[in-house]
Formats: C-alpha cells, structure tokens, sequence
C-alpha cells in the first residue's frame, strides 16, 4: 500500500472511529435510505421488542416550511442528530431548496401524500403518492422509501396503495402531541420522558408549528444526555434488522414489535 494511500485509509479509521467515539453514524450510513425487506409494504406502528439500542428516530410531518424548518435542522445539526422529514408534496414542490437542505444535513426526506387527504380513492392515492415522489425525485435527485399516512390512518386507500408500492407504512410510537395548542416545554417533555430505545417519535415542522421547532433543541440536549443517538428510520430499521438477526433465536418469532405510548 503507498503511504499516501495508507494514510487515506488511517483517516478513514480515525473518522469511523471517532463517530463511534461520540455516538455518531457516518454521514453515508444516514445518507442510505434502503429499508430491510421485513419492513418494506408493511406498516410499522410498534417499536421492536427488546431491542437495547438508544437510538431514537425523529420524524417531522407536514412541512418544509421556510421559518420552521430551516430551525430545526439548524438543532439537529448542532447535535450531529438526523432525523426524518415526511413531507407533503404540494408543499414541497414549491420548496425544493428546503428539500436539498434537508439531505445536506444527512436526513431522510419520506412521502406525507400530496394534498394530505382524510380519504381518497385508489386512483386518487396513487397520485397521492406519485406527484410527491415525482417532487422529491426533481427536488433532490432521488426516490423516498417511507411513507407516513396523513392522520396516522392505516387502513385507507393511501396506505393499501402504498404498501403495495413497497412502502412501510409507518407511524409513531411516542408522539410529541405538537398539534394540540401547547408551548415548546410541553412538546418537549411530552418526549423527553422516558423514551425507550428504538421508538418513533411524531412531531411537525409545517407552518404554524413554530413551539415544535423550539422545542427541538430542549429535546436534543436532554435525550442526549440521557445516551440517546438520533438516527433516519431507515437506519433504524436496519439496526432493528441487525439485531434480529443476531438475536433471532433469544428473539421471540413473533410479535417482534410491541405499541408504543399513542
Ligand atoms: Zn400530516
């Protein structure tokens, strides 16, 4: 090896080994938006069972939004935390360099819909979710593998036609109860306490969610400290993965995921 090229890979080492060190994914892991097949055209409302890893995924519904996302990504960053962005497509259509400040961050961008409709029909949803992607796609070059449900509703037209698009369909399992009229401390302690490893945790940053966004770095700082790591649900899903498979035989077959805190 030619010392210029060893010392290209001992600084690889040290990067990988000083993420470690501080409890960090390399940027490429939670640049990866690949979801095991377990979870793929499934829904996810559940936290694994068992599974020992502090790591929480944030995920923030309804935007982007000028004023509100731009704050929160400025905390995430802070705390090298990556989080996942569900974004409505009409929204997003007219905010693309929203969209690419989000991923330059090392976040996941997932599909809300694009209208953010109670119901629709089968047609209906299947627009839903192409002209959101289709925006995403134009916006950052690359294709969303979540989706969330506008309302949490698992049972319609646009989760159906989702999963069978290969979407996991996923939900929370703590939510932050931002949608109700309640100051930044509320959402934050709505989160802040005693999260388990592994759980998804629901917040806003569309418009008009300003007490989320100042609730963000309260989160960040407390659950932090706590030994908390803040990842992409793909990458969750992935560790989910990881450790089932380690664990398959301690792990019972089935459930595997257990409901969170509604
Ligand atoms: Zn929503």
């Amino acid at each position: 090896m030619s010392p210029s090229k060893r010392a290209a890979l001992s600084c690889f080492v040290l990067a990988a080994c000083a993420c470690a060190a501080l409890g960090l994914s390399p940027t490429t892991t939670s640049s990866d938006w690949s979801v095991p097949r377990r979870y793929a055209g499934h829904v996810v409302n559940s936290r694994l069972r068992f599974f020992p890893t502090k790591l929480l995924a944030l995920t923030f519904d309804d935007g982007p939004d000028p004023v509100n996302t731009p704050q929160v990504l400025k905390a995430l960053a802070a705390y090298h935390a990556h989080a996942t962005f569900f974004v409505i497509g009409g929204i997003a259509k007219r905010h693309p360099e929203l969209l690419r400040k989000i991923v330059a961050g090392g976040n996941c961008v997932g599909n809300h819909s694009f209208t953010h409709p109670i119901s629709v029909s089968a047609a209906g949803a299947r627009r839903e979710l192409d002209d959101t992607a289709a925006a995403i796609k134009k916006a950052i070059g690359r294709n969303p593998t979540c989706f969330r449900p506008p309302y949490g509703i698992i049972k319609g037209n646009l989760a159906h036609t989702a999963q069978s698009l290969g979407y996991p369909v996923i939900t929370w399992t703590v939510s932050s109860a931002d949608t109700r009229p309640i100051d930044s401390r509320f959402i934050a302690n709505n989160v802040i306490h005693t999260p388990n490893p592994g759980d998804i945790v629901l917040m806003h940053d569309g418009a008009g969610h300003k007490a989320t966004a100042a609730a963000v770095p309260m989160i960040l700082r407390e659950l932090s400290a706590a030994g908390f790591r803040f990842v992409t649900l793909p990458e969750l899903f992935r560790a989910w993965d990881q450790w089932l498979r380690t664990h398959a035989a301690k792990a019972p077959a089935k459930p595997h995921l257990v409901k969170g805190r509604k």
